[in-house]
């Protein structure tokens, strides 16, 4: 049974060589256990439904069973991999690349926010496998150019947000023009009504796994300050002297907001990018792209960003605006201690805010302390 083998190794799945070869040069030595048990239920060709909490290694899950079953003498697209966001995608589309490296895999990315014409041309050379945002995605299901006829694979990742009300009818027309016979699978960190609905409507008999009754947030140490929307600033600059920082993430409820933090954030003399939806996907992708490589300590962002990117150097999260659900709170606080690291999460509590911090505190089932004096250095 497959289903009850732990403690396996990559080799243990009986993948190609050259997929294997990718995974250690990427530095995995041991599947996760989302992908322990993922894998194997994926590989077998079930359609998959996975819960499990922020950083576990959600997207290899599907992306090594994905690679493993492309067929790359044929031409088609065989799998399709639908993501929320822009960022998510390339970031996606990037491991595909990585772990495919030594395989003859093509990985096509395609999101809005760039040329339709280059799409386009693309897809009159071999695709095997398609990343993308849901919009532009239809938008060439729809013209025919993207030939989904004969993808079997579906996977929708951080389906929550993929099923939210504006894109569900879209998510739900894609799959219309994929492979009668395909087989879908769906990964988040929550699973609210709307993705209940689409499963009981798109996806039959689904294997479910869920991991989070696992600790949620385990390894990030969450902290909140009472202040007055005007102290916000001051707080923060304390925070900065006293806190060892590798990189630090902060989010605001506004573009707006966002703009005026950052530019506080480099008169006070820090190095700080900021980024949000209203840019351009150009300026999102280099600040994104320079902020992983470690050209400023500070990003600044909504929640547009709060949600599956992976930073492995943020060790610390601030809510300088507190998020208004606890959904939003977990996505943002998820962004320090990925994979086991260790994490700060500290929000600023204005007197309209007490409420909403108890009650995300009672729905997370986890605990949020007033901020002590020194923050102990190894709790992050
Ligand atoms: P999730 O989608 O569940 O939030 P990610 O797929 O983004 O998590 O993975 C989080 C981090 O863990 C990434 O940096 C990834 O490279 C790393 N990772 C994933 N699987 C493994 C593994 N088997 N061994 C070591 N690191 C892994
Ligand atoms: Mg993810």
């Amino acid at each position: 049974d497959v289903t009850k083998t732990k403690g396996n190794d990559f080799e243990d799945y009986f993948l190609k060589r050259e997929l294997l070869m990718g995974i250690f040069e990427k530095g995995f030595e041991k599947p996760s256990p989302i992908q322990e048990e993922a894998i194997p239920i994926a590989l077998a060709g079930r359609n998959l439904l996975a819960r499990a909490k922020n950083g576990t290694g959600k997207t290899a899950a599907f992306i090594i069973p994905c690679l493993e079953k492309v067929d790359t003498s044929k031409d088609h697209i065989q799998a399709l991999v639908l993501l929320p966001t822009r960022e998510l995608a390339l970031q996606t589309s990037a491991i595909f690349k990585e772990l495919g490296k030594h395989m003859d895999v093509q990985v096509m990315v395609t999101t809005g926010g760039t040329m339709l014409r280059d799409d386009i041309m693309r897809l009159y050379n071999p695709v095997h496998v398609i990343v993308g945002t849901p919009g532009r995605l239809l938008d060439l299901a729809r013209k025919r150019v993207a030939k989904l006829e004969q993808c079997s694979t579906v996977v929708m990742d951080e389906a929550d947000k993929l099923l939210a009300p504006e894109f569900e009818v879209l998510c739900e027309e894609i799959l219309n023009f994929c492979a009668k016979d395909r087989q879908i699978m769906l990964f988040s960190a929550t699973f609210p009504m709307s993705v209940k609905r689409f499963k009981d409507r798109n996806v039959p008999k689904p294997y479910e796994i869920n991991l989070m009754d696992e600790l949620t947030l385990k390894g990030v140490t969450q902290y909140y300050a009472f202040v007055d929307e005007r102290q916000k600033l001051h707080c923060l600059n304390t925070l900065f002297s006293k806190l060892e920082i590798n990189q630090c993430m902060i989010f605001c409820n506004s573009v707006n907001r966002v703009e005026l933090l950052a530019r506080k954030i480099t008169e006070f003399g820090s190095s700080c990018f900021y980024i949000h939806a209203k840019m351009s996907q150009m300026a999102r992708n280099k600040v994104f792209h320079e902020f992983r490589a470690g050209g400023a300590r500070v990003l600044v962002t909504t929640d547009l960003f709060g949600r599956g990117i992976d930073v492995i150097a943020v060790n610390c999260v601030i809510h300088f605006d507190f998020p208004r659900n606890s959904e939003s709170y977990l996505h943002r606080t998820g962004r320090s201690g990925r994979f086991g690291h260790r994490g700060l999460s500290i929000s600023f509590i204005t007197y309209e805010d007490r409420h909403d911090l108890f009650r995300i505190e009672k729905e997370l089932a986890t605990e949020i302390q007033p901020i002590p004096a020194e923050i102990p250095r190894e709790q992050y």
